[in-house]
Parts: C-alpha cells; sequence; structure tokens
C-alpha cells in the first residue's frame, strides 16, 4: 500500500495555508462560490486591512464582474495565491502543477491569462526554476518589462532591417516611414 504522504515541509503553497488569516478568501476577500466570486462573509465581520496585492485582485474581478467578463475560477485560485507572493520569493511553477493538478504549459497559460486579459500585474521568471509572482511596485514592473521591452524591439529592428534590404518600396524606404507604421499599428492594438 502506499504510504501517506505528508505534505512537504518547504512546499510555499502549505506554509501559506498555515500563515494566513481566512482559507475561505486567502487573504484577498475575494470568496470562490458556486454561483461565482464574491465577498468573504467570514472577513466582512471584520475590519480588515487587504494588502495591496489584494486590492488590486478586488478591482480587477469587480470590473470583470460589472463588464460580465469570464472569472474562470482556476485563474482565480491561482491569482489569490499570487497575491502572497513577490520578487523575492516567486511562487515556482512545479508548486502551481502540483497544488493545481495541471500541467506546465496550462499553468504558464493561466498565468499569461491572468496578465494579458485580466491584466493584473503577475511576473514570471523567464528561466528555471520558473515561477510567478506579484509585482509590487513601478521599480519591479520596469525590472520584469525590460526583456520583454528589448525583445520586441529587437524583432521589430528585424523586420525593419529584412525590409529595407529587400522590399524598401513596402513602407517607403525612409527611417520615418517604418516609425510611422509601427505608431499606427501600436496605436491600432491599443485601442
Ligand atoms: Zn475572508
Amino acid at each position: 500500500m502506499a504510504e501517506k504522504k505528508k505534505p512537504m515541509e518547504d512546499d510555499p503553497i502549505y506554509l501559506l495555508m498555515k500563515g494566513i488569516k481566512c482559507q475561505n478568501c486567502m487573504d484577498t476577500n475575494v470568496a470562490i462560490m458556486l454561483h461565482g466570486p464574491d465577498r468573504c462573509v467570514d472577513c466582512s465581520a471584520q475590519k480588515r486591512q487587504w494588502s495591496s496585492a489584494a486590492i488590486q485582485l478586488q478591482q480587477c474581478v469587480q470590473m470583470r464582474l460589472e463588464k460580465k467578463q469570464l472569472v474562470d475560477k482556476q485563474a482565480l485560485s491561482l491569482a489569490r495565491v499570487l497575491t502572497h507572493f513577490n520578487v523575492a520569493a516567486p511562487l515556482q511553477l512545479k508548486f502551481i502543477i502540483h497544488y493545481w493538478k495541471t500541467e506546465a504549459r496550462l499553468a504558464k497559460g493561466t498565468i499569461a491569462l491572468l496578465r494579458d486579459e485580466w491584466v493584473l500585474p503577475i511576473g514570471s521568471l523567464r528561466n528555471p526554476p520558473y515561477g510567478a509572482y506579484w509585482i509590487n511596485s513601478a521599480e519591479q514592473f520596469r525590472d520584469w518589462s525590460r526583456p520583454y521591452r528589448a525583445q520586441a524591439i529587437t524583432q521589430l529592428v528585424t523586420l525593419y532591417r529584412l525590409q529595407r534590404q529587400w522590399y524598401p518600396r513596402l513602407y517607403g524606404q525612409a527611417d520615418f516611414d517604418f516609425l510611422n507604421h509601427i505608431n499606427d499599428e501600436l496605436k491600432e492594438a491599443m485601442k
């Protein structure tokens, strides 16, 4: 018979569960009910101080509900936990996979969903051991976003060089023609 596994002492979610005040909302005031997300009944009776990450999550969920956008339970469950993890100690991907019984590709997809569609400030490690965390300041956002900006710019420069060398009449040959085009396309995409 298989031996019953004890919770790993270094399991960050196990440690989090022991440390938080309210397991109903994971100290975020966002409860996951059968009918969907709602305010936490256990916490509403008491005056509680919410972390800035918890407040960001509350606002995000409220906005999605108002706009009648889907609030995926698994994504919300992960987001609530991530409010407790920061850049100094991110939640490693292996624990996300284990706790939510998922696989790496899907876990990364959920993190991307929280960032791309929910517009939550979720940072992630780009290299092993991989992991995710809540971005808690403008400085942290700058540090996290720097490689993404650099990557996007490198790709645009490559496109520009190819276009200039082989298809100079496509957008006009001058640098500003290319820049104007990118500017227009960016504006369109940002709408
Ligand atoms: Zn609560």
